[in-house]
């Protein structure tokens, strides 16, 4: 289990052919080896193709082999061991236990996946038999189930370089729904990319799955990843990082002569609500909260608590000044790469610069070391300045947030009306509190795809009743999450068959119902044959 630079094409691993590269290690701003190479167009075209061909195999084979490919790369992930860990580590900066955490994460999420498949749910059978004898016209027997989309491309996020990359969540809902995957993977974390690559490779193989299922394609994203999404037999696009990145893969795909869904993630300020009492009571202990949460993972969570939004008065002071104290004991961190460094720094100096914009409070800096660092970041401004200037609604990707001061309720409203679509909304409320802020809390949700009270945004729960998706901006189709089983969806599409021979449906649609799933039949749930 070495890394080899190699790119996974229809199973096999094969030299790129459009120059080299190498990691870099953040923390040090050193190359790590070994060189790595980028694919050329001619072979995104190969790996293409290849998915292409593994696709109706792969769309139509038993789920209870799909899922054991889940499994078995599951298996194949922590079977990597230590080289695994240490080469995130060496690529991103994160500690240890943050990259096993996301390496039990990744597993499990590949696990789950293969129990919900198994339950048929996801297929959402829906029966109406024929009515031969209906006046004034019979009904003919129409079955209605979900299939595959058809490949998928799925750019690797640099902040989740195992939960939300190679195997992560998009992966593993793309491969759960039946579509073959195409990764482009992120060039922060290419060793990385690779050896989890590798897994999937192996677990390919072990459970039979057809060549072409899974690639692996290294390069840029201006050129191979457009031209993965201008791929004509790609039907669907996963992507989590920037606005401007996201934005431009959603205008490719629209543009194509077919255009096919780009679901993107492109970031939140995720807005944490102070209400009055819950300040008065607990101010302190909200603004511990509020500063972990913040400094987490150096800040780099799409789910980073970027605004916090109070009424003035000695509640909100005691939070400020506890806020600022706590911040003020947090060392800079190392970021995630110098790009994102670099971006953190100039977008927490632009929105410092703003009028009426002051610092409340800085971390410690990391003067004289060496790496790509980000200093945790305090900054307040009234509601009147905050509404005043869309600027302040840009999302500062690392450990700044900015409190929004409001002199009563009616500019408290008006802040959140000023704010776009975000991931999550936060209220804090004392017992019983929530019941008088209808209005606001209703504002909020209408804005958010996760509203929670009493906690903070970052560490997003992977299961059934999950929401990791929001209005735009925050998302590019609010309709659907990009983490928990619900993900699926995503690569779905719906197919009918009407008057077809029962002896050619596939097992779902089956009189016998030989998956023993629930299905609609004749607007009745059951599970009984017909
Ligand atoms: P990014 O620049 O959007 O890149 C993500 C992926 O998309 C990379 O593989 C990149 O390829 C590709 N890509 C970017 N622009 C593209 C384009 N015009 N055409 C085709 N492919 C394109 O995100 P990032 O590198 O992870 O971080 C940059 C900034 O994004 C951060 O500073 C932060 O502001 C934001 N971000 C947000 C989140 C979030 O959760 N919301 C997460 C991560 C980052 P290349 O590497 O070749 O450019």
């Amino acid at each position: 289990m070495t890394i080899t630079g190699k790119l996974l094409i229809n199973g096999e691993w094969i030299d790129g052919q459009a120059g080299t590269y190498h990691a870099v290690d953040p923390a040090t701003g050193q190359e790590l080896p070994p060189s790595l190479s980028k694919a050329s167009i001619e072979q995104v075209k190969q790996a293409v193709a290849a998915a292409e061909a593994a696709s109706s195999e792969f769309r139509r084979m038993p789920l209870q082999k799909r899922a054991g490919f889940l499994r078995a790369c599951a298996e194949e992930i922590m079977a990597l061991g230590e080289i695994l860990v240490t080469r995130a580590m060496a690529e991103t900066g994160l500690p240890k236990a943050r990259i096993e955490g996301e390496r039990g994460r990744t597993c499990g999420q590949l696990n789950l996946f293969a129990d919900t498949i198994l339950t048929g749910e996801f297929l959402d059978v829906r029966i109406d038999t024929a009515l031969p004898d209906r006046q004034p016209l019979p009904r003919l027997d129409l079955r209605y189930m979900n299939q595959a989309i058809g490949p998928v491309v799925v750019f690797g996020a640099s902040n989740f370089p195992l939960a939300f990359s190679v195997a992560g969540g998009d992966t593993a809902s793309a491969l759960a729904a039946g579509c073959p995957v195409l990764v482009k993977g992120h060039s922060s974390h290419p060793g990385t990319s690779e050896l989890v690559a590798q897994a999937i490779a192996r677990a390919a193989r072990s459970t039979a799955m057809p060549a072409g299922v899974f690639s692996l394609l290294m390069g840029s994203g201006r050129e191979v990843g457009s031209a993965l999404v201008s791929a004509p037999e790609v039907k669907a696009v996963g992507f989590t990082g920037s606005f401007a990145g996201g934005m431009t893969l959603v205008r490719l795909a629209a543009e194509r002569p077919e255009p096919i869904p780009v679901f993107t993630e492109m970031g939140s300020l995720n807005p944490v609500v102070l209400l009055p009492e819950a300040l008065e009571k607990d101010a302190e202990k909200i603004a511990e909260g509020f500063i972990g949460s913040l400094n987490l993972g150096v800040g780099q969570f799409c789910t980073n608590p970027g605004l916090v939004l109070g009424i003035e008065g000695p509640a909100l002071d005691r939070f400020v000044e506890s806020a600022a104290g706590h911040l003020a004991q947090q060392p800079a961190g190392v970021m995630l790469n110098e790009g994102i460094s670099q971006a953190y720094t100039q977008g927490v100096a632009t929105i410092s610069g703003q009028p009426g914009v002051n610092k409340m409070a800085v971390g410690e800096a990391r003067d004289g070391k060496a790496g790509f660092c980000g200093q945790p970041t305090l900054l307040s401004v009234s509601a009147a300045d905050f509404i005043a200037n869309h600027q302040l609604t840009e999302e500062m990707f690392g450990p700044a947030s900015i409190l929004v001061r409001c002199r009563n309720l009616d500019e408290l409203l008006a802040a959140l009306k000023s704010l776009k679509g975000q991931l999550t909304g936060t209220i804090h409320a004392a017992a019983g509190e929530m019941a008088d802020y209808d209005e606001l809390i209703d504002e909020l949700s209408q804005r958010v795809g996760r509203l929670l009270v009493n906690g903070f945004p970052t560490g997003v729960e992977v299961c059934h009743a999950m929401v990791h998706g929001g209005p735009f901006p925050a998302t590019s189709d609010v309709r659907f999450t990009s983490v928990g089983t619900a993900a699926i969806k995503r690569f779905l599409r719906p197919i009918c068959l009407q008057n077809y021979p029962g002896e050619l449906f596939p097992e779902a649609l089956q009189d016998s119902n030989p998956l023993n799933i629930w299905r609609l039949v004749n607007g009745e749930r059951s599970r009984s044959p017909l």
